[in-house]
């Protein structure tokens, strides 16, 4: 089997926890935003990058452009959770995964049924009035055009880490913690240049695996490369 030495490791780790990043959604439908065809997009709706277009300073000067950008190109429910999801969301019924830890904000990893999802960047599922704080769903972002707001006027705002903004301190800290006690973890659909992957990278001593299309700059440290479709990789673990 192409990927035993993978199943291998999984079995044989007591304890492993998944990290993933833009690329476990690309097989699902969803545009990478960071990608040469997302900032081609960006560049030339917007004239600007979607670094800038989901920046915080941006979106408290433009919120209705933000929130343009934002409904066209991150709010995106009609997707499907690939081999990868529902691969992992088994590991974890089986007792063989602790937890997922994503850059997503997809909710894709629910949706497959992980239940222990750490959303570093936060959800499009949670959004909230800066003002008063009250919780809203996606719907009211969804089912709105131009600035979406609260019964007490406030801007409802997704619960989604912008650019400029620092990543929840709780769901980074858990995450932190399931990598500190993790003997293997899975790197998946991610290059690791986007903060704050690397530096969980660097608390976790363990065995490494990385499956990621492209070579990363961290090929060299992991234990396991893997240079494949991450939906295929998990597709062949049999689990
Ligand atoms: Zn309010």
């Amino acid at each position: 089997m192409k990927n035993g030495k993978l199943a291998e490791l999984i079995e044989k780790s007591p304890r492993t926890v998944f990290f993933g990043g833009a690329g476990v959604s690309t097989e699902s439908g969803i545009p990478d935003f960071r990608s040469e065809n997302g900032l081609f997009k960006a560049l030339e709706k917007y004239g600007k990058s979607p670094e800038i277009l989901l920046s915080r300073s941006f979106f408290d000067a433009h919120p209705e452009v933000f929130f343009d950008y934002y409904r066209e190109n991150l709010l995106i429910t009609d997707v499907e959770p690939n081999s990868a999801h529902l691969a992992l969301a088994r590991l974890e019924e089986k007792g063989k995964l602790s937890a997922v830890i994503t850059q997503n904000i997809d909710g894709l990893h629910q949706k497959a049924g992980s239940s222990r999802v750490l959303e570093l960047h936060g959800s499009i599922y949670r959004n909230y009035c800066m003002k008063c704080g009250r919780h809203y769903g996606i719907e009211k972002i969804k089912e709105t055009t131009g600035i979406p707001r609260c019964e007490c006027g406030g801007i409802i705002r997704p619960d989604v880490v912008l650019y400029e903004e620092i990543p929840p301190e709780d769901t980074f800290d858990q995450a932190l913690d399931e990598v500190r006690n993790a003997s293997l973890m899975i790197v998946g659909g991610t290059s690791l240049v986007v903060y704050p992957a690397a530096n969980l990278l660097q608390y976790f001593r363990g065995t490494v695996v990385l499956i990621n299309l492209s070579p990363t700059y961290y090929d060299s440290i992991a234990d396991l490369v893997i240079h494949e479709p991450i939906g295929k990789v998990f597709s062949e673990l049999d689990v």
